[in-house]
């Protein structure tokens, strides 16, 4: 304890000071706040800013957002990546509106039997939203605490969030935990961040790592993430003005968003081609344009694609969405349906928006 002040207190006074001003932190309504830590779990605030107001204005309850058509749900969230988040984010709306008559669950161990829903957002929702003081471990507050506190736990550990948990539960306000957990998060993002601003630290005097001079080795994290490359080659097959696009169902990136035809692995033009004539007779489809090379990183792929524009008959077109899972879309719906972003990215750069 410094100057007659423990470690909460003066967190709690520099986040009451200093803290951002976020929609989601006017309210102690579990909804928003849960819908803000979903979409906040891979996304700067900036970036997810937006979608939460999208969501908020879609869907202001959970009982409209569980009652909304999954395309629709998908679309709003198209660019954010991660779809997973978002698929349980609407699985959820339904249980807690059916099963639960539309009351969010109030403690964390209710909380985290939710789908999609783990450690970290349990924590956040039930310190914010019920004041339970259980503290939240999340990258931001693993760096802060790592430092600060001086713990050399490796992080990619499994068993090491329980060792940051346990310093933390005895640090953690009882009567503010919302406010100790949303001070260590915006802490660890906006002054112990990854360059540290040490000399506008307040907790400079008493930091573990500012003593020892380990800011640059806090926090210890050994695993790598394998990372795969994949190669992909659209082709972007079109009549009169209509696409042709599927949904992707197979267990994998994207499932549920809709992309074109799809050829995967690293071929020779002429390979993607020869691959098509299997479905098309060539004297039947001219070949406009292949498109530059178009690189998308996910957290464990690396995928480079190349999209094949085709223009096909009108006859051609009706054979194939009787033959296959493609479906044909004027510009306007394939505009509105869910898309993975390199999609986006792709019509964009033809200058269709
Ligand atoms: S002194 Fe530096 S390392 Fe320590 S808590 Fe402050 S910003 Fe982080």
């Amino acid at each position: 304890m410094i100057e007659g002040k423990t470690f909460a207190e003066r967190l709690i006074n520099w986040y009451t000071e200093r803290k951002r001003d976020l929609p989601w932190r006017k309210t102690q309504d579990p909804y928003p706040v849960w819908l803000s830590e979903i979409i906040l779990q891979q996304t700067r605030v900036d970036q997810g800013m937006p979608y939460w107001e999208s969501f908020m204005t879609a869907f202001p309850t959970i009982v409209e957002l569980a009652n909304a058509e999954e395309d629709r749900v998908l679309r709003l969230w198209q660019g954010l990546g991660y779809y997973s988040r978002v698929r349980n984010l609407h699985y959820t709306a339904k249980y807690v509106a059916n099963e639960l008559k539309g009351n969010f669950p109030s403690t964390y161990s209710d909380i985290i039997k939710l789908k999609g829903v783990g450690p970290y957002t349990a924590a956040a929702i039930a310190s914010i939203c019920f004041k339970e003081p259980t503290p939240v471990v999340d990258g931001n507050v693993f760096r802060f605490a790592a430092r600060y506190f001086g713990i050399a736990a490796d992080i990619s550990k499994s068993g090491t969030r329980k060792i940051f948990e346990n310093v933390l539960a005895k640090e953690i306000s009882e009567d503010h935990p919302g406010e100790f957990n949303q001070g260590m998060m915006e802490f660890g993002a906006t002054v112990c961040s990854p360059s540290p601003q040490c000399s506008d630290c307040e907790f400079q005097f008493d930091c573990h790592a500012f003593a020892n001079h380990t800011q640059k080795s806090l926090p210890v994290k050994t695993g790598k993430t394998k990372v795969t490359k994949r190669y992909f080659n659209y082709i972007v097959l079109k009549s009169n003005a209509h696409f042709l696009l599927k949904k992707r169902e197979e267990k994998d990136v994207w499932s549920g968003l809709f992309d074109f035809f799809l050829v995967e692995g690293e071929r020779w033009e002429e390979e993607v081609l020869a691959e098509l004539s299997k479905h098309i007779d060539p004297a039947e489809m001219t070949l406009m344009e292949v498109s530059e090379s178009f690189k998308h990183i996910l957290s464990h792929q690396k995928i480079e694609a190349l999209f094949f524009e085709l223009e096909v008959s009108d006859s051609v077109l009706e054979s194939l969405t009787q033959m296959t899972t493609l479906k044909a879309y004027s510009v306007e719906e394939m505009l509105n349906l869910p898309k993975p972003k390199l999609i986006v990215n792709y019509l964009q750069r033809k200058g269709i928006k």
